[in-house]
């Protein structure tokens, strides 16, 4: 397989593209400063048969017209929404990604946010650091087990993060397109009702047409000043604008976000907020997570270039 062209659209993981180096002939796209034509016509685009991209860069529309071999787009990601499906299934281009593997690691920091801003984790720390505990206590936090949990999108990671809220005695409900058979949790069909009846709101759906900005200022006033929004989804799932405005004005307890509207940008006033945990999307970001989704890349590749049906195929 060493011959066969691979792009990489922007850095990942190392091991990703040590496996990568070793097993094909790889292009990056990154090392190249000017238009991506320009690139794939010095690059030769039609030598390149298969895009590997993540949360940052995938493939779109343009990328997918000037690689005119492109056979399969293999993402370093569960999430779908930088790849341009439509053309793919236009153009028989298959695509596969890297579900399950992550899901743990996404549910656990979902968590952790929770816990983040209800036990006010960032601050405390930053509390005995600075040497103010020698002056007086912290003062109270909010307390987590017990709370109720609203979920958007029960699907693989919603699910998890359900088992292990339900570990701290949380009532568990949840908003989807339709009613989950396999889950004896409440269910809503719509995601007002959800955000009036919980105390906290996660966000673990697919960002899709229908989802962007699904978290509106609407959804916002019903959780309410006491509520607390959690998003490990996509940044553009929340009207960020209505978000930073409701934080401003109390109508929004606190917020724990993995992931921002443009990120690497966050919104200037979220930096100063007391009642806001802040990650640079790293849901999936560990060592054993990261491997384990490199791996399962290589081996949707090696298997499609061995007429072999993909591990985890989308289309
Ligand atoms: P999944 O199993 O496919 O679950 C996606 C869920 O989204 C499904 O339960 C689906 O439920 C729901 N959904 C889709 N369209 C919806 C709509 N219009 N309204 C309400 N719900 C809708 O995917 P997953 O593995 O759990 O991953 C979920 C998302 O997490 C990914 O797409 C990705 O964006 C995000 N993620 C983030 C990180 C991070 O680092 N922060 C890491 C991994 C993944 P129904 O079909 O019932 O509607």
């Amino acid at each position: 397989m060493k011959s066969i062209g691979v792009l990489m659209t922007c850095p990942m993981h190392k091991y990703l593209e040590q496996q990568l180096e070793t097993h094909f002939n790889l292009f990056k796209l990154w090392h190249c400063n000017s238009s991506i034509t320009e690139f794939l016509k010095t690059h030769q685009g039609n030598t390149i048969r298969a895009v590997v991209g993540d949360t940052n860069i995938g493939a779109d529309a343009e990328l997918i017209a000037s690689l005119p071999n492109l056979e399969i787009v293999a993402s370093y990601s569960v999430g779908l929404d930088k790849i341009d499906l439509r053309k793919c299934e236009e153009k028989g281009i298959r695509v596969a990604n890297t579900p399950d593997v992550l899901t743990d690691d996404v549910a656990d920091l979902a968590i952790g946010l929770i816990l983040g801003v209800l036990r006010r984790i960032c601050a405390s720390d930053v509390y005995v650091r600075i040497g103010k505990w020698k002056d007086a206590d912290f003062g109270l936090a909010t307390k987590f087990s017990g709370k109720s949990v609203g979920i958007v999108g029960l699907g693989r990671i919603g699910t998890a993060i359900a088992k292990r809220a339900e570990a701290f005695g949380c009532s568990i409900s949840y908003f989807s397109r339709s009613q989950k058979p396999f889950a004896n949790y409440k269910f809503y069909s719509d995601i007002i009702d959800l955000a009036t009846s919980c105390q906290i709101l996660i966000v673990a759906c697919a960002l899709t047409d229908e989802t962007r900005h699904i978290i509106n200022r609407e959804v916002i006033d019903a959780l309410g000043p006491k509520g607390i929004l959690i998003n490990i989804g996509r940044g553009a799932h929340v009207d960020e604008t209505e978000l930073v405005s409701a934080l401003l004005e109390g109508r929004l307890g606190g917020a724990g976000l993995d992931v921002y509207e443009n990120e690497p940008e966050v919104p200037e006033e979220l930096l100063g907020l007391g009642n806001v945990v802040l990650q640079p999307h790293v849901g999936s970001d560990t060592v054993e997570t990261s491997d384990a989704m490199a791996d399962l890349v290589i081996s949707n590749l090696k298997a499609h270039f061995s007429n072999k049906p993909l591990l985890t195929p989308v289309i």
